[in-house]
This record gives structure tokens, sequence and C-alpha cells, in this order.
């Protein structure tokens, strides 16, 4: 059997208080009864699979916070032996479930990061989204988080909302730079199948509207003093994911928990999103996939060119046999306005425009 040992572990926490019209991620309402159920199988999982000592953890969800506090700190414990001395560890928050008691119980296992739900301040697109908070409920979780020591905080935003215009896009990008978050990671909405917005029959806005936000956001962004380290993410210096960029970087990760992804050289395994086969098969992973080296290279190339720092041309040749340059040549020949060699690494010159670069890599 291989082995699982990563430096990077994600465990999802599928359950979540309410479910936002846009989102079908693997989840459903919190009941104790099944979370209780779900602590107990997890915590096999959690025996089974972890090995050694993770640099990086990231607990996603669903909502982690929708938890009891003895939950909680219960799902924590199990990771402890996993997770002592982690540099990054992060968790996901709504601002209705996260209070001082919990943001002690993080605090007590080394969570030293939160990632909290934002989406927008505007009150009408939040009562649309289904979101169960207001902007002044943000605001009051992120003092409680700072009062508490934990100010490495990520806010999440969403734009190219239905009814979304650029004046309430701006509002919002006011509202949360008040707070001085040191991270943004901000996603344009993709209607999802399932999701009760395309369910309603509601459009994403006009391709256009959706470039001019993109291109407010980032211009904004990188006025205030923010890094634009990846298509979606901005940071201040020094606070970039660093679980996140062991995904872009092309790094093993094992997931924990129904729906987890993992990937461990060159597999990767999916674990069921059902909660019956969860509590009850002997092999909950769904979908094991075994990558050609031509997939694994095409994958590293497209996670890679997502950042400012772009791909590690050494690391590239010492994991592939053959040079970036060498095997990439048509497409590089194709694009040389469009990417940067330097130091050692590529780049893409403007990650707006990755698209269609990253299709004649996959076609070369
Ligand atoms: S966006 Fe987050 S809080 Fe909302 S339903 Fe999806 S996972 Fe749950």
């Amino acid at each position: 059997m291989t082995t699982n040992k990563t430096d990077h572990l994600y465990l999802h926490v599928p359950f979540c208080r309410t479910i936002c019209y846009y989102c079908d991620f693997c989840h459903r309402v919190y009941r104790k009864d099944i979370a209780e159920k779900w602590l107990e199988r997890v915590k096999e999982e959690i025996q089974e699979n972890c090995e050694g000592h993770y640099e990086t953890v990231y607990l996603g969800g669903g909502t982690p916070t929708c938890l009891t506090c003895e939950e909680l700190d219960c799902l924590l414990s199990y990771l402890d032996p996993f997770t002592k001395g982690a540099s990054e560890y992060t968790s996901e928050a709504n601002p209705e479930s996260l209070d001082e008691e919990k943001i002690h119980i993080f605090k007590k296992h080394g969570v030293n990061r939160i990632s909290l739900g934002i989406q927008s301040s505007d009150e009408k697109l939040l009562k649309i989204m289904n979101r169960h908070h207001s902007f002044d409920d943000v605001r009051n979780t992120v003092e409680l988080l700072k009062k508490n020591g934990l100010t490495n905080i990520s806010g999440d935003l969403m734009y190219s909302l239905p009814f979304q215009t650029m004046d309430i896009l701006k509002k919002t990008l006011d509202d949360v730079l008040s707070l001085d978050l040191p991270h943004l990671s901000i996603y344009s909405l993709t209607l999802e199948e399932n999701s009760v917005f395309a369910k309603k029959g509601y459009t994403p806005l006009e391709e256009d509207m959706e470039a001019d936000m993109y291109e407010y956001i980032t211009e904004r962004l990188k006025k205030e003093g923010y890094i634009h380290y990846e298509v979606s993410n901005f940071a201040k210096e020094g606070y970039e994911s660093k679980h996140n960029l062991g995904y872009w970087r092309y790094d093993d990760f094992l997931g924990i928990s129904m729906g987890a992804a993992s990937k461990i050289g060159n597999l990767r395994f999916t674990n069921t999103a059902g909660f019956e086969k969860y509590f009850h098969a002997e092999d909950i992973r769904e979908e094991v996939t075994e990558l050609t080296k031509e997939d694994e290279m095409f994958e590293n190339v497209m996670m890679s060119l997502r950042t400012l720092e772009g791909l590690d041309l050494k690391t590239f040749e010492e994991r592939y046999g053959v040079s970036f340059e060498e095997h990439y040549q048509e497409a590089i020949r194709k694009h040389s306005k469009d990417l940067v060699f330097e130091k050692g690494r590529v780049r893409a010159r403007d990650l707006a425009l990755l698209h269609p670069l990253l299709i004649d890599f996959l076609e070369d």
C-alpha cells in the first residue's frame, strides 16, 4: 500500500446551518444525530489515514463552525497528534456561527488562520443568496477574532452575482477594506447545476460586466497594498495562503471526510459524498484515477501558472525528467509575449488572460 504522507491536510466538514442558494458543495443542514455519527466515522478515517506531521491544515466545508463547541473540540482533538506545530492551520467560518467560545477552542488546538465567509456587504444580495448574517455581524466577528489574537483572517467574497451592480461591488469593497484583513479571496459566481440559483433560472452577469468587475477588483486591491498572488487571491505581504500555495505548486495533499479529494503521487482519490456510504462502506474512495505523466505535467503547469510566482522550472524538470521549454516548445513559441521567464521560473504576464494560454499548453 502506498503511503498517505503529504505536507498538506484538508478536512471537509459536511454540514451548514442553512444552504446558500448558489452552493452545491457536499453538505447538508446540520443535524445533531448525524453530526455525532459523522464524528465517529471521521475519527476512524483520521486514525487510519493521517501520518506524521502536517505543515498546513485546512478545515473546509460546509461550515466547520456550525458544529457545536463540544463537537468542534472533539474533531480538533482527533487531529491534534498530526497538527501540532503546523505552520498554517486554517478553519473556514461563517459570522453567524462563530463565537468567542469557538475561537478559544480553535486557539487551544493551534488554529492560527480563519477564512471568513463574507460574500457581499449588500443586505439585499445577502438575502438573495440565503446568507443569514449582516455586514455588522461580519464586522463584529472580525473584531472578536482580533481581540482574541486571531489576526490572520481571510475574507471570502463573490462577484458577478445576479442583480449585483458595479456600485454594489464598489461599496462591498469599501466596507471590506475597512476591516483591514490581510487576505481576500474573490470568486465569480459559477452557476452550479444543483444550486437553488440554477433551479430559479438565475444567470450570471454578462461576460463583459464580469470582466469589468474583475479588473476593478484587481486594480483597487493592488492600490490598497494587496499582492495579487493568484487569479482569485490577494494578500498583504507575508499573508499568502501556504496551504493553497501547496495546491498551486502541485504538492501532494491528503483529503479527509466526505467529498474530499486527495493527490498522492500520480493518484487522485475522491471520497464518497454520500452519508450512508461514508458511514458504512469499507472503501469510501469513489474516484481513483491514475494520471499519466502527460496529465500530471499539464495539471502542474495549469495550477502553477495561476500564481504570480509561476512555475519553478528546475522542480518541473526534476519531477518529469524533461524541461518545460523542451516539452512545450510550440505553446511557448505561440505565447512568447504572454509568458515571463525570470529567476528560474515562468509565469503568465497577465493572470486575467490565462485561459487561452492554457488551452494551447493542453494541446501541445
Ligand atoms: S457557501 Fe458555505 S455556508 Fe453556504 S451552503 Fe455552501 S458551504 Fe455552506
